[in-house]
């Protein structure tokens, strides 16, 4: 299958897991990889490989809001134990990570598809 032309890529239906090229086919075929095509329009999903690019913008938007919510609690409510801080916000990152991984990673996938990005 060939690659989209430049403009014709849905970033909003990637974002929701489905075909960046139709919008009709899953992205996905499990959380966090990538069908090899779409079955409604065949596009090729194999030549757009994220590799471990989506990551890095998750752990800095996870991390800022982590550490942010921290610092603000810290400052705002200094009688809070240093354990609820540690009860919270570490399962906020992780949280935070797993809802931002296959939403950034489809993004990417449709970036490379829209910048028709090869092997
Ligand atoms: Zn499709």
């Amino acid at each position: 299958m060939t690659l989209p032309t430049g403009g014709k890529v849905n970033f909003l239906a990637a974002a929701s897991g489905k075909c960046p090229v139709c919008g009709q086919g899953r992205l996905f075929k499990s959380y966090l990889k990538a069908a090899d095509s779409c079955a409604a329009c065949g596009q090729d999903f194999k030549a757009a490989d994220t590799g471990d690019g989506p990551v890095v913008f998750v752990i800095l938007i996870a991390g800022f809001i982590a550490c942010g919510g921290l610092l603000t609690t810290f400052f705002l409510y200094p009688d809070w134990s240093p354990m609820i801080h540690l009860m919270i916000w570490p399962a906020v990152a992780v949280i935070v990570s797993l809802l931002l991984m296959q939403p950034l990673k489809a993004l990417m996938i449709a970036s490379q598809l829209r910048n028709k990005v090869r092997d």
